[in-house]
């Protein structure tokens, strides 16, 4: 089952403690198609400028991904600057610069409309909503958002999330968007806002996944090296709705499992910068890092 995706389509310049990278593929859609590619068909709406690389598209396309929906614009591309600190959970923006997403006014292709599983990847909710009023009759609706939308479009995103079943987003943006410090409350609250299931990004931490009476926690894959976390949350949601798409089963048992295959597809993007881990990656690797999960959770019953 493909998945429709919409969000940002960027050129990403990024400081870490580790080195730096400037104007490189980035973009909450490019993660995210990048990485459940690995699991089902994508397509995928975004606007790109004229400065965009011909050389970017046929990554893409070699995974792939239906770019039917992905229109060019005069202008530039979007942009986004951050710098990472030792504490690799937290991104400092430093610069977003919004270009032809300025003036983007979504236009599904016809076969697009008829998308069952949709992910609204981080963008302006305006846009999130826009897309999500072109689908017919989708079963699957998941989010993702951040501060920056958050803090600039607070209604527009309580409306989009009046809509979606799943938000994906991090554990300091729950916090701000329920206007509550403590994580369990605050997840209750934003269920309140609409989606049945929330799942906690926590970086270095794992996930944390709320429905309705169940918590479930996962851990991060432990690496030695985590060079560049950006993308890490898209890259997450990628192989968590792929795999749920590829599926077709929403039950919990299944949502547990796609937390771990999102897990696995982040610890990967982490190891380098844009998607130059994810470009090199096969499935024995990916099930390899499911199995070294599985193992480290793996614990006796008390009396076994
Ligand atoms: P994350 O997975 O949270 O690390 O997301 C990183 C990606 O989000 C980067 O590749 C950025 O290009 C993209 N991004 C940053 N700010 C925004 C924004 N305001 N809207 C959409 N995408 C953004």
């Amino acid at each position: 089952m493909s998945i429709l995706v919409v969000g940002s389509v960027a050129f990403d310049s990024v400081t870490t403690p580790f080195g730096e990278a400037d104007d490189v593929l980035g973009g909450s859609a490019s993660y995210f198609s990048t990485s459940a590619s690995f699991f089902t068909d994508v397509q995928l709406v975004a606007v790109i400028g004229e400065d965009f690389p011909q050389q970017h598209i046929d990554f893409l396309t070699s995974r792939n991904i239906d770019l039917s929906g992905l229109q060019t614009s005069p202008g530039k591309t979007f942009r986004w600057k951050g710098r990472y600190e030792y504490d690799l959970n937290e991104a400092h923006t430093l610069d977003t610069q919004l270009n032809v997403f300025e003036s983007f006014k979504p236009q599904l292709p016809e076969n697009f409309r008829d998308a069952e599983y949709v992910f609204l990847a981080n963008i302006d909710p305006e846009l999130q909503l826009d897309v999500l009023q072109q689908v017919r009759n989708p079963k699957f609706i998941a989010c993702d958002t951040m501060n920056f939308w958050i803090d600039g479009k607070r209604e527009e995103l309580i409306r989009t999330l009046g809509k979606v079943d799943i938000l994906i987003i991090n554990e300091a943006e729950v916090r701000q968007l329920a206007e509550e410090p403590n994580l369990i409350k605050a997840a209750q609250i934003v269920r309140g806002f609409g989606p049945r299931t929330l799942v906690v990004k926590r970086g270095e931490y794992g996930i944390l996944m709320f429905s309705e009476g169940s918590t479930f926690a996962a851990p991060a894959y432990p690496l030695d090296e985590v060079f560049d976390p950006t993308g890490a949350g898209d890259t997450f949601a990628g192989g968590f709705v792929g795999y749920l798409a590829a599926t077709r089963n929403l039950d919990e048992a299944n949502m547990r499992k796609a937390t771990v295959f999102g897990t696995v597809m982040a610890s990967f993007t982490v190891e380098k910068f844009s998607l130059d881990r994810l470009k090199e990656l096969d499935h024995r690797d990916i099930s390899d890092r499911y199995r070294k999960i599985k193992l480290l959770t793996d614990f006796a019953d008390l009396d076994g």
